[in-house]
């Protein structure tokens, strides 16, 4: 018979805090805690109860962090390899019943599949893996055995270069914890083929979370006849090579990155579609300014039948939304003044912090002001390899629609 394992160090939360933990919400903040029964060292594993000395289940502690204990399990199990494997094999069956074709798709969505501070992508046969908890970046090792035994992948890439980290009492740190992945890496998305900058790529190396949405919205612009695209915040070309695959006559890629333009021309050319396109380096808000300020006596050309809008979040806080609802507005506004009568306005906000209904707010007040009418097509949200779970508000961040500018 195995020895029973030591008792746990218990946190007792206040009376009150326990409901939003019964409904799946893994986060106990300093505030919400009674007390501890016994000293705990960071990143331990540790059981939280209710006031009443009720189980609510074990998670990670770390009094360094606001968050003090991310919950992992209602109940009390071992947390190993094993336990990580478990939970990886429910990621992965959740990605292959919804996302069936992808061979690239995030494996691991932290909160959004239970496991809080984790977040696992995969290129191809790459994985990489970002850990924004002490308690996660303490297994590491643990975790990397899981993720061989379940994906058994070329290679295991630590990407922990994300500001998170810092909240949490951990270092910036970089490199292969496991096989090997020299040279470029080229995955396939919907088809198309884009470079992989496993290093110093956006997020992780691309936008994964975009992936549903770049073949709906190359649907889309297949259904409008030789489309003129802009797409604005390009990066790599995302939504601008879907839509040249899907039949654009052209498409304008603009971002203010000369390196992700750079990484746009090798994919627009890898895919033999750089014919249809071009690319300038340039700040958008700028960009579409100096298109639509014309002298009062000249009438604005619109010379667009689509218009991407993906920018990156405006908002660090909720300090910082009212700021960003006036750029949000500003670039709807003008992009709105570009777009033909009967062309597709497609905008996306990835600021969790603004939900879907205040976005839309601001794109009809953007069209007010610009005096158009829009009919919508299309509503976006993140694609499904970054579950969001409604009790846990934080795991949606993604919204978007697609809109017809009827006159
Ligand atoms: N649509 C892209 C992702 C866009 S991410 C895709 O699907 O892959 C946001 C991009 O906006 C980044 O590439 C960044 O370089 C660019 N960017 C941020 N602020 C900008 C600005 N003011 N003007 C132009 N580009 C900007």
């Amino acid at each position: 018979m195995n020895a029973p394992s030591p008792p746990l160090p218990t946190v007792l939360l206040r009376p009150g805090e326990a409901d939003r933990v019964v409904a799946g919400h893994p986060w106990i903040y300093q505030a919400a805690i009674l007390r501890l029964t016994s000293p705990a060292p960071d990143g331990a594993l540790v059981q939280v109860k209710d006031h009443r000395q009720r189980m609510l289940g074990i998670g990670f502690y770390n009094s360094r962090s606001k968050i003090q204990v991310r919950l992992l399990h209602p109940e009390r199990v071992p947390v190993d390899q094993t336990f990580f494997a478990t939970r990886f094999q429910h990621a992965l069956a959740h990605r292959r019943r919804h996302l069936p074709d992808a061979t690239s798709f995030r494996v691991v969505h932290a909160e959004g599949d239970f496991l809080s501070g984790l977040i696992v992508d995969k290129y191809d046969d790459v994985l990489v893996m970002q850990t924004s908890s002490l308690g996660m970046d303490q297994r590491k090792p643990a975790i990397a055995a899981a993720l061989e035994a379940v994906l058994a992948p070329r290679a295991i890439v630590e990407r922990n270069d994300i500001a998170s980290r810092k909240f949490e009492g951990l270092p910036d740190t970089q490199g292969v914890l496991a096989g090997s992945c020299e040279g470029p890496l080229a995955v396939t998305l919907n088809g198309l083929r884009f470079e992989v900058d496993l290093t110093a790529g956006h997020k992780t190396g691309l936008y994964l979370d975009q992936q549903v949405n770049y073949a709906r919205v190359a649907e889309l612009v297949g259904r409008l006849e030789s489309a003129r695209v802009l797409d604005c915040f390009s990066f790599a070309g995302g939504f601008a090579l879907h839509a040249a695959k899907a039949g654009a006559a052209s498409v304008h890629l603009l971002d203010q990155s000369e390196e992700a333009l750079a990484a746009a021309r090798r994919n627009g050319a890898a895919n033999g579609l750089a014919d249809r396109c071009t690319f300038e380096a340039g700040n958008v808000f700028d960009w579409l300014k100096a298109r639509t300020t014309v002298p009062a006596h000249e009438k604005l050309i619109r010379p667009f039948d689509v218009v991407v809008l993906d920018p990156p979040s405006f908002t660090r806080n909720r300090a910082a939304v009212p700021d960003a609802l006036r750029g949000y507005k500003e670039i709807h506004l003008r992009a709105l003044k570009l777009l033909k009568t009967g062309g597709a306005l497609v905008t996306f906000c990835c600021s969790h912090h603004v939900d879907a209904g205040t976005f839309q707010d601001v794109i009809l007040a953007a069209a007010f002001d610009a005096r158009r009418v829009l009919r919508r097509l299309a509503t976006y949200t993140q694609s499904p390899d970054h579950p969001v779970v409604p009790s846990i508000p934080e795991t949606e961040y993604l919204k978007g629609y697609a809109f017809e500018v009827v006159r």
